[in-house]
């Protein structure tokens, strides 16, 4: 087998995070009925050490991936929340206004710019996925359906204008050409302008052992120390970091071109220092993870076949990515998690990829009064308990597996 390349530098990658087996795409909800041809891929986390990037090979192609995309951002009460607040943030910051003009990346159903246009800013969203973007002309914000990249962002240019702001919210980890991408953020921001970029901190999924958020549709793990080296090869420039809760701990790394007078905050050092100290820049700050990812898998499986001796009834709740990661490479399926709860009328009626464990309407969880949720997007546990705070009324108890399994008390 050829040793795969690393994608931002392209050095050899021999060193293993962690390999989580063959799995179906996470977002590849099926039908009953047609899942005779599920196809599954190599899930295999690396390093590379001399860029720092952790990532899982590109073995998929992009369109398989985007193309019927099921996640809606506004079925989510807390990142509606999130996006309204970094909207008001922002315009203050930047200084944002109608003579301004703000592109997302990644729209999705629009949600966040719809934010901005209503305090009159300009705003165009690039969504690939044709359902979600849909939603988002429907509700007034312009949308381009298709990829990001530097062609993109040429043709942008050429068309309208550069950006003032360039808001890319949880998608550089999707990006299977990094450097084509980040080229075009470069292209596309004005002389003077920010880009704000969100991703899950590697230093927190490495710490809390976080590997369900390993998934095919999500390329590449950052780290500030990796991300600072892939927009450095673009002329760009990391000038300041805020921690976030999303995601079970986010950076949102605020980038400016190199050349522009941008100060960098004393908060990037800080993280970057910590990073080192962790070892998130050597083969041997991941020593140790796989076990604690295998560790993770027997104490859910302990939990599941021990609930089913003793007559509980399992059931999860939400129908996330990491879910699926987590149930496969567990191998849970309906006999062990006998159904999903999920908000999403898109996903409700399907069956989870791999595992084919039903997705159902939220009514079937007070019909049935199961005796534990387990909650698969372990990083809305407190959202989620609040919302279902009736359950604790016939007695049931909220359970999440990662990073082990835990009963919420
Ligand atoms: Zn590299």
């Amino acid at each position: 087998m050829t040793v795969p390349q690393c994608r931002s530098c392209g050095d050899p990658l021999v060193c293993t995070v962690v390999d989580l087996g063959r799995q179906p795409l996470s977002n590849a909800y099926l039908d009953p009925g047609c899942i005779a041809d599920e196809r599954t891929y190599p899930l295999h986390a690396r390093f590379c050490e001399r860029c720092f990037l952790v990532q899982v090979e590109d073995a998929v192609p992009p369109d398989d991936i985007f193309t019927d995309y099921a996640y809606f951002s506004s079925f989510s009460d807390s990142w509606v929340a999130h996006a309204r607040q970094f909207v008001h943030a922002a315009a203050d910051r930047f200084d944002l206004g109608p003579s301004s003009f703000v592109v997302e990346i990644a729209s999705n159903d629009g949600y966040l710019l719809s934010h901005f246009a209503e305090l009159g800013v300009p705003v165009l969203g690039i969504e690939p996925a044709a359902n979600v973007a849909a939603v988002a002309i429907e509700r007034g914000v312009p949308t381009d359906v298709r990829f990001f990249g530097s062609h993109t962002a040429a043709e942008l240019v050429e068309r309208g204008r550069p950006a003032d702001l360039i808001v890319a919210n949880n998608v550089l980890a999707h990006v299977p050409d990094l450097n084509d991408f980040v080229q075009g953020l470069s292209t596309l921001l004005e002389p003077g302008g920010t880009i704000s970029i969100e991703v899950p901190h590697l230093l927190r999924l490495v710490r809390e052992t976080q590997f369900d958020t390993i998934y095919h549709e999500h390329f590449s793990y950052f780290s500030l120390l990796s991300a600072g080296e892939v927009f450095e090869r673009h002329g760009l420039r990391i000038v300041d970091v805020e921690r976030l809760r999303t995601h079970g701990g986010s950076l949102r790394m605020f980038v400016a071109h190199a050349g522009s007078d941008r100060r960098v905050t004393p908060v990037v050092g800080e993280i970057l220092e910590e990073e080192r100290s962790a070892g998130l820049d050597r083969a041997d700050g991941f020593t140790g993870f796989a076990a604690r990812v295998e560790a993770c898998r027997e104490a859910l499986v302990d939990f599941l076949v021990g609930a089913r001796r003793e007559g509980r009834r399992v059931v999860g709740y939400g129908a996330a990515a990491k879910g699926n990661t987590l149930l496969n490479y567990a191998h849970v399926g309906p006999d062990l998690l006998e159904y999903v709860i999920d908000r999403s009328p898109h996903k409700q009626g399907r069956l989870l990829p791999g595992s084919r464990v039903p997705v159902v309407d939220p009514a079937r969880l007070d019909r049935d009064q199961p005796d534990d949720i387990l909650i698969l997007p372990w990083n809305l546990r407190d959202e989620i308990v609040d919302q279902l705070a009736r359950v604790r009324e016939w007695g049931g108890r909220f359970v999440v597996a990662v990073p082990s399994i835990e009963v919420i008390e």
